[in-house]
C-alpha cells in the first residue's frame, strides 16, 4: 500500500517555516500572502500575531 511516489515526493518536502526553519508538513504552515513562497507554521504565527496585538 504505498503511495504514489509523486505524492509521496510532496508529501516528504513538505515546507520550511521562514520563523524557526523547521521543515514541517504543509498542512502545519501557512503560505504568507505577502511573500508567496515563504511560508510560516502554526506557532510562529501565533506568536507573530500575539506580538502584533501588543504594539
Ligand atoms: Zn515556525
Amino acid at each position: 500500500m504505498a503511495p504514489p511516489r509523486s505524492w509521496s515526493a510532496d508529501a516528504a518536502a513538505g515546507a520550511r517555516c521562514g520563523c524557526c526553519a523547521r521543515d514541517l508538513p504543509r498542512s502545519s504552515v501557512h503560505e504568507l500572502g505577502a511573500t508567496p513562497g515563504v511560508f510560516i507554521c502554526r506557532r510562529c504565527a501565533l506568536w507573530a500575531l500575539a506580538r502584533i496585538g501588543r504594539r
